[in-house]
């Protein structure tokens, strides 16, 4: 067998890129060597649309899996064995691989699906599936075919200089590479749905910064040690994240002082939108992001949405917007983000919540309580208060 583990690393939508298709896959092979970044003598290489991975033999299959399966552009990765473009390599190569593969498992059928890259190679591929199936079947006692339902299958890749032969095909998250599609700021609460809109942006290519609020001392330490986890676990997906954190409890002492109640929470919105568009502009963001979802809460009405787009020019990004809270959880539990969001941590927005919250504000209501404040030296402020956080993938 080989002296070192092998890894077939399929693109997904990278391949349908035309003209841009090595521009794609070149930073897509640069994000699977950075997730792998501290596994010394790892190898990264790109060859015929596919990715090779290569690890020496001490390194765990499961950590190797675990890292670039979370590189978006990957759509599935296969631990595969190498050998020589031949038959009488791949029968042998297979028939070791089976009896390898049988003492931890124990399958009774098996089944070859066989491809040929390489139209050059003599053997069409239902023929090679025949011959390498013949010699399984010769060489795994016990073993059978069955070819429509088999316990196992033996995928059999024929290339022009080596060929491979693998079982597994495990899944990544397909989407297309980040950094190859602009930056965004994400609005970055400690719930469970700003987290899941990050990770989806970031599946379309978009580099993640983020802005969270609390309201110390009213939100504490730990809330906010919650949210650099969250920013943690994320990176894993979309790399570094610069994480800007503001103080907004001047601002809503503020509201709170002058303004009617029930408008409280959408004021304290348009607040976070027009600090975070500074915040973007300074970091050349060009969009900003929530995680908000239509009707999920008073906040999010469609009327609520309207008053609070309409304090920013910049384009908001609502990548949740039509989804069901389960599958938002769903997805959540998915990225390993479920666990840390739903600690029971202060967040800044229930440090003031009113008691009837209004839900279909008006426009000219926003503008007249604003009226009460001095809402660009408030938002200013705010922005040359804001601490900044390097989180390292
Ligand atoms: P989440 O689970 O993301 O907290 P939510 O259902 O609790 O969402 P809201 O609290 O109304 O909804 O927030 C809606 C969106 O506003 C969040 O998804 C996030 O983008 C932004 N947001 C809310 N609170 C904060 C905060 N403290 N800091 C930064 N952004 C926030
Ligand atoms: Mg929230």
């Amino acid at each position: 067998m080989n002296e070192q583990n092998i890894y077939i690393v399929r693109c997904g939508e990278v391949a349908l890129k035309g003209t841009n298709k090595p521009y794609f896959e070149r930073v897509l092979v640069e994000r699977v060597k950075k997730s792998l970044k501290d596994i010394e003598n790892a190898t990264v290489k790109r060859l015929e649309g596919l990715i090779y991975v290569r690890t020496d033999k001490l390194t765990p299959e499961i950590d190797v899996i675990r890292r670039v399966s979370k590189v978006f552009g990957v759509a599935s990765i296969s631990p595969a064995i190498e050998c020589e473009s031949n038959l009488e390599s791949l029968c042998k190569v297979a028939v070791e691989y089976m009896n390898e593969f049988m003492e931890g498992n124990r399958p009774k059928t098996f089944k070859i699906k066989s491809k040929r890259a390489d139209k050059n190679f003599p053997t069409k591929s239902p023929e090679i599936a025949k011959i390498i199936g013949e010699c399984v079947l010769e060489g795994c006692k016990d073993l059978k075919v069955d070819v429509h339902n088999p316990e196992c299958v033996l995928f059999v890749d024929v290339r022009h200089d080596k060929s491979y032969i693998y079982q597994d095909k495990i899944k990544g998250f397909g989407g297309l590479p980040v950094g190859t599609n602009g930056k965004g700021l994400v609005l970055f609460s400690g719930g469970i749905d700003s987290p899941v809109a990050a990770f989806m942006m970031a599946k379309r290519g978009m580099t993640i910064e983020a802005v969270h609020y609390h309201s110390y001392p009213y939100t504490s330490q730990r809330a906010q040690e919650k949210v650099e986890e969250l920013v943690r676990i994320i990176s894993q997906y979309c790399g570094d994240v610069k994480l800007h954190v503001v103080n907004l409890l001047p601002i809503q002492e503020q509201i709170v002082e002058n303004c009617p109640e029930d408008q409280t929470t959408l004021l304290v919105r348009r607040f976070m939108m027009r600090i975070a568009e500074k915040i973007a502009k300074d970091n050349e963001c060009m969009m900003l992001i929530t995680g908000e979802n239509l009707g999920q809460v008073a906040s999010q009405t469609a009327e609520a949405l309207v008053v609070t787009d309409e304090t920013v020019k910049l384009p908001v990004m609502r990548p949740l917007i039509g989804m069901d809270k389960i599958d938002i959880m769903d997805m959540a539990h998915e990225i390993e983000t479920y666990e840390t969001s739903i600690l029971p941590y202060e967040d800044c927005c229930t440090v003031f919540l009113p008691k009837h919250p209004l839900t279909r504000p008006r426009s000219f209501q926003m503008v007249n309580s604003e009226s009460k404040l001095d809402v660009e030296k408030l938002v200013s402020d705010a922005v040359q208060s804001a601490e900044t956080v390097h989180i390292k993938e």
